[in-house]
């Protein structure tokens, strides 16, 4: 059992990270509440024990203090919505006078949201007087924010050191998230299947570097895959191609040949005169496209075979979409891949899919409870996967 699930909470102040950055409208209405709901397990978790929730979260970028817009008193109302029959408390400051004395009359049971950490400087520089400030707040600390596990804030990282090891912790969110990465990072049974999708090879170029080393295949989609064709003397018409990384690509694609990973390139793609759900459009092969056209899909060929690799792994990670998914004539390559996720996970693959715009994609297309696993962090996972350390994570470990 792990070391949040052993502890009782019963009559303590936990001071618990999340991430509650959800994105509101011109209204301050929450229009996407996945973040709130993925905390919800870890918060009820501790006032069952009879405990008190103190949460402490960012919200946006604030850049001059206190502002309005920024403020987590938006989020009160569908917060205690979420928690019914649970008294919801605010602070209007999440350090100082308002802060404790709010966290110091709070009754087992109870939940009291702090205001933006971000109203402070200090949040994102990793302040130590400031993290020593919070952690004052509770009596022990809970950090389930695996979506800015890759800062070293003070309130994610920081914060961790003025608490004893038996005092910090991983929430109910960030285990799952940690035990998922781990089982694909080091424990994947093989073939272990990397899709790596989405517009840039330069934003992927260190997690295919990672998984170089221990990916059996991987499959490249999207936009990126371009400027993969191009390095072999392709020609793209106007498809995305990062110019400035055609050494790289080429070197990426040495370097798997050397250790003997497959890489799947498109064979084909979706071509289209324009980039619009309106363009006319085409399959044509990924290294013939004709000029003034422009590759925002794979094509069938390539969603087949791409398909048969996933269908035999045993472990897969996807991160990034196959082509512009948010148009409906460019989804179909995403779609499939999705299929053959959950098709392979329906026969015992482990899958994870981790990344903003996949994570979108299977939402999207109803596939998230037909793979193993959905991340919420996007930016932390890419991280973990690049083989970094992330600091939310190694805080509560040292
Ligand atoms: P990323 O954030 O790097 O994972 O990229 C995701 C974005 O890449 C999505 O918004 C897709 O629409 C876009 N994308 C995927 N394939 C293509 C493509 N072939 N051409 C242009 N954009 C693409």
């Amino acid at each position: 059992m792990s070391e949040f699930s052993k502890h009782s909470f019963a009559g303590e102040k936990a001071l618990v990270r999340v991430d509650f950055n959800v994105p509101l409208n011109d209204k301050f209405e929450i229009t996407d509440d996945t973040r709130m709901r993925a905390a919800l397990p870890t918060i009820q978790k501790i006032l069952k024990d009879g405990g008190k929730v103190i949460l402490m979260s960012h919200l946006g970028r604030p850049k001059d203090g206190p502002t309005d817009k920024y403020s987590l008193k938006h989020l009160v109302k569908h917060l205690a919505d979420l928690l019914p029959g649970v008294k919801v408390h605010f602070a209007e400051d999440c350090i100082g006078e308002k802060a404790s004395t709010a966290a110091n009359s709070l009754g087992n049971g109870e939940v009291l949201l702090l205001e933006n950490l971000r109203f402070y400087k200090e949040e994102e520089k990793g302040d130590k007087a400031f993290a020593e400030k919070l952690s004052k707040l509770g009596d022990v600390y809970v950090n389930d924010a695996f979506g800015t596990a890759h800062r070293a804030h003070a309130s994610t990282a920081v914060i961790a050191e003025f608490f004893p090891k038996n005092k910090r912790m991983f929430g109910l969110l960030m285990e799952g998230e940690v035990a998922s990465a781990e089982k694909v990072l080091h424990q994947a049974a093989k073939p272990f299947t990397a899709i790596i999708g989405g517009a840039k090879v330069s934003d992927k170029i260190l997690i295919i570097e990672n998984l170089l080393e221990k990916a059996t295949d991987i499959i490249i989609g999207g936009g990126m895959a371009y400027t993969f064709m191009k390095a072999q003397g392709g020609k793209i018409g106007k498809s995305l191609c990062e110019e400035d990384r055609l050494d790289t690509a080429t070197d990426l694609l040495k370097k798997a040949a050397a250790k003997g990973v497959n890489i799947h390139l498109p064979a084909d793609s979706i071509i289209a005169d324009n980039f619009s759900n309106d363009a006319n459009t085409s399959a044509a092969p990924s290294n013939a496209i004709p000029d003034g056209w422009m590759g925002l899909d794979i094509g069938p060929m390539a969603a087949d075979e791409f398909s048969n690799v996933l269908k035999r792994s045993k472990t897969i990670l996807w991160n990034g979409p196959m082509g512009v998914f948010e148009m409906s004539k460019f989804q179909h390559g995403t779609r499939k891949v999705a299929e053959a996720v959950a098709a392979a996970t329906a026969t015992g693959a482990f899958s994870l899919v981790g990344g903003g715009d996949s994570v979108a994609a299977v939402n999207q297309f109803g596939f998230a409870d037909k793979v193993s696993y959905v991340s919420t962090g996007g930016g932390a996972m890419l991280e973990y996967f690049e083989g970094k350390e992330l600091p939310g994570i190694a805080a509560v470990k040292a």
